[in-house]
């Protein structure tokens, strides 16, 4: 199986997903056709000004449209001194069918064909001015709504993989920053940075974490990697010392489950938190949630979930690995959920894959005991899911094929919900969840962390 590990990873940057094969229907609104559509870069430019207390994005992206229609993508922060192909155009609001989701379109239909938008926008969220130092992050949730990357700028929903460019200007202070990040740097100064980001990464797999020089300890290791490259980690903040220990232990643990480490390197911020957040070969988490983190290396940031409905696979996941890899006999009528037939404009995971999602897994193990167990499977399933999208189908699709058996009945009842929806026609949305589990990061959290 290592060499196709080694395809993936040396070719990961040309693998064309048809990541729109992944996307939400089109829908029909008021007479309008809105479509989604395929974004093939972006560039970010980020002017953060000391001073002037603000971070100014000026944003340019390129996009096919297949279809004729009207263009979705998403961004929370109004967009002002927006141009497409040259043009001067305004951007509107509306709800995702089923849901309570906004999202934003361009006003104008449009012909199918290949686009540039630009735009500016300030980011207000996680950023504070204080003693000539800018601390500012990125951080992300797939637990709340609309919290990947359109938090902060213009970008599309997480089933489309997109090549991103940052350049990050600190403007108005003598005082040198730090920005750790997951990207490849093309310069980087105390002032200005450049980033060039792998072309598989989505909207939730950018780590970005900027402060001023000297504020944490750093500890850098390496870890032998089964196919023999050495990978190179960095752990920094509160906590470094007490998980840097730890690090070879746990991507020992993960390799031998499932294969190869998934990226040339690892980045860990360190500190406080009660839970974490994964991102692509970097994560942001306490000392509770390490393991849980570094396992959504694999399942959640390399094989990615395409939408809502498939984020309970990887929570699910994890939590077996949090809860021992137990194995689970039999299920009953606690364990039937529609984890998978939320809208499919949903983008957050129903919070029931950490509690019943989990068991449904230890369910499925047992079930394949005797022919291997389900670790061997999802060894085959990152290989061949590794840097792409993947939906809970896909899921069901490459398990039943890795087994020949039928679990058709198993997640009609507990991951569909059939009986469920028969019972009750009328399910209302999903509401947002409450914070809790292993991502439970409060609002005041992840400021204390900036
Ligand atoms: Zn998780």
């Amino acid at each position: 199986m290592k060499w196709i590990i080694c395809f993936l990873l040396a070719f990961s940057g040309s693998l064309a997903a048809d990541t729109l094969a992944y996307a939400p229907p089109d829908f029909e609104k008021d007479g309008k056709t809105y479509r989604f559509v395929d974004f093939e870069k972006a560039y970010y430019s980020l002017d953060v000004n000391y001073s002037g207390r603000s971070v100014l994005v000026n944003s340019q992206v390129h996009f096919t449209l297949a279809k004729d229609g009207y263009v979705i993508f998403d961004s929370v922060p109004n967009l002002f001194d927006v141009y497409l192909n040259g043009k001067q155009v305004e951007i509107g609001d509306l709800y995702l069918p089923e849901t309570y989701s906004p999202a934003r379109y361009i006003q104008q239909k449009l012909k199918a064909g290949s686009y540039v938008m630009i735009s500016k926008n300030y980011i207000n969220d996680y950023v504070t001015y204080e003693d000539r130092r800018v601390r500012m992050a990125f951080w992300m949730s797939d637990l709340r709504d609309r919290n990947f990357l359109e938090q902060y700028m213009p970008s599309n929903f997480d089933y489309d993989q997109y090549q991103m460019d940052f350049h990050v200007s600190i403007q108005e202070t003598d005082r040198p920053h730090v920005l750790m990040h997951n990207c490849a740097a093309i310069e980087e100064t105390k002032f200005s940075m450049q980033l060039e980001c792998p072309s598989h990464y989505n909207s939730s797999s950018l780590f970005f974490h900027l402060f001023e020089e000297g504020r944490f300890v750093e500890k850098l290791g390496s870890y032998p990697s089964i196919d023999g490259r050495s990978i190179p980690y960095r752990v920094y903040g509160e906590t470094a010392d007490r998980l840097f220990p730890r690090i070879d232990g746990l991507l020992k643990e993960l390799e031998g489950d499932y294969g190869a480490w998934p990226y040339d390197s690892l980045l860990v911020y360190a500190n406080t938190s009660s839970g974490g957040m994964e991102y692509a070969a970097a994560t942001s988490t306490g000392a509770r949630a390490l393991g849980h983190e570094l396992h959504h290396a694999y399942f959640a940031r390399s094989a990615h979930p395409a939408g809502g409905n498939a984020g309970w696979v990887d929570e699910a996941l994890a939590s077996w690995r949090d809860g021992g890899y137990k194995v689970k006999t039999s299920l009953g009528p606690w364990h039937e959920t529609e984890m998978a037939s939320h809208s499919p404009y949903t983008r957050v995971t129903d919070m029931k894959a950490y509690t019943q999602g989990a068991q449904i897994i230890a369910h499925i193990d047992y079930l394949v005991q005797d022919v291997g167990g389900l670790k061997d499977f999802l060894k085959h399933f990152h290989a061949i899911s590794a840097y792409l999208p993947f939906d809970t189908e896909s899921f069901k699709l490459a398990l039943e094929q890795y087994y020949e058996m039928d679990f058709a009945q198993l997640f009609d009842t507990y991951v569909y919900g059939k009986r469920i929806l028969e019972s009750e026609p009328n399910l209302q949305p999903m509401h947002l969840p409450e914070q809790k589990g292993m991502h439970d990061f409060t609002e005041e959290e992840l400021y204390e962390i900036l």
